[in-house]
């Protein structure tokens, strides 16, 4: 015959397992494990990168042009112009990927990798014009291929609405189709003005010139693809709905929303139970419950070490890729850069 306590313990640890099944089994939880709407991706790519590293003489660097006038290079501008970007179309749930977020080369191949490996619904490279005297001025889109000619009108026309007033004419659009050829998804690249032109250089150098044209490539954005907007109000009615589980753009791509079973009080009630139940578990048999305790604190140091042992070797292999990397990418970047290089 059992001892009551232990059929105290039977009764106590099948009561949650039986609410849990009944639970996962109601449509209300398969409702409720619906996922959230994921934010949009949108890669946006500035411009060149790297500097000069006298320590480094094979570090590669790719300043772009440089603007005679004010010595502004082109890769400084097109950083601070992207990460404009990210600010505004964060604002509207977009998750944004920048190709690059501080001062490094980078490859075409990286930055085309960088948009396809995170699926990204358009595809949009930020540089500054050039040209060998400085007359010329004014904004222009490159489109890859025939089918982003739509994109690249959008564009255009959100540039010259927010630039034209800032007196920058419009040069409208150019197919090249030797640059970005890769991307999968609907790509241009802007080339709002030129450095090599005085006026149009100290416009770029300020903030105000800088958010205009970072508020010109959102709406040229949002006009191209209804989706952006499409998705911010999805994701606003899912946050007013789920206050308690908020899709955050930057982060809900990188994890997925966690599987949460069951209603608040319901888990709050299974949870106590099964606290409880574990609590007269531990009184019942503190003998068995202390060599648990252990075996988990071993399992725990050998899975500790394991991982360690398994980053340094992961450390090892990534330094000696990186030095082979780093002398084929000096290779194909350390170059004079060709002025007017986005035409020619
Ligand atoms: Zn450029």
């Amino acid at each position: 015959m059992r001892h009551p306590a232990t059929r105290l313990l039977h009764v106590l640890l099948s009561v949650p397992v039986l609410i849990a099944m009944v639970i996962t089994a109601s449509p209300t939880a398969r409702a409720q494990s619906q996922p959230s709407p994921a934010p949009l991706v949108i890669v946006i790519d500035p411009g060149h990168g790297g500097a000069v590293n006298p320590a480094q003489p094979d570090m590669p660097f790719d300043p772009g042009a440089i603007a005679p006038s004010n010595g502004l290079q082109e890769k400084d501008a097109t950083l601070a112009v992207s990460k404009r970007v990210q600010a505004l179309l964060e604002q509207d749930a977009v998750h944004v990927v920048l190709t690059r977020s501080d001062d490094r080369a980078m490859s075409i191949q990286q930055r085309t990798d960088t948009a396809n490996s995170n699926q990204a619904a358009v595809f949009v490279s930020i540089h500054f014009n050039s040209y060998p005297d400085g007359g010329p001025g004014g904004s222009l889109v490159l489109y890859p291929k025939d089918t982003d000619i739509t994109f690249a009108n959008r564009m255009s026309d959100a540039m010259n609405t927010y630039l034209g007033p800032l007196g920058v004419a419009d040069d409208g659009v150019q197919l090249r189709d030797n640059w970005w050829v890769s991307t999968q998804m609907p790509t241009v690249t802007v080339e709002p003005a030129f450095l090599s032109n005085a006026r149009e250089a100290s416009l770029i150098a300020s903030p105000d010139f800088q958010q205009a044209l970072a508020m010109s490539i959102r709406a040229g954005i949002e006009t191209y693809d209804p989706q952006v907007l499409q998705r911010k109000a999805q994701i606003t009615a899912w946050n007013n709905a789920h206050p308690e589980r908020p899709v955050v753009p930057a982060t809900v791509v990188a994890t997925p929303a966690p599987h949460q079973p069951g209603s608040g009080w319901l888990s709050t009630v299974i949870r106590d139970v099964l606290l409880l139940a574990l609590l007269a578990a531990v009184v019942r048999w503190p003998h068995i419950a202390w060599r648990t305790v252990r075996a988990l604190y071993r399992l725990a140091l050998m899975t500790v070490e394991h991982i360690l042992i398994r980053r340094a070797a992961g450390r090892r292999r990534r330094r000696a890729l990186a030095v082979r990397s780093t002398s084929l990418r000096a290779q194909a970047l350390v170059r004079p850069h060709h002025i007017y290089d986005e035409l020619y």
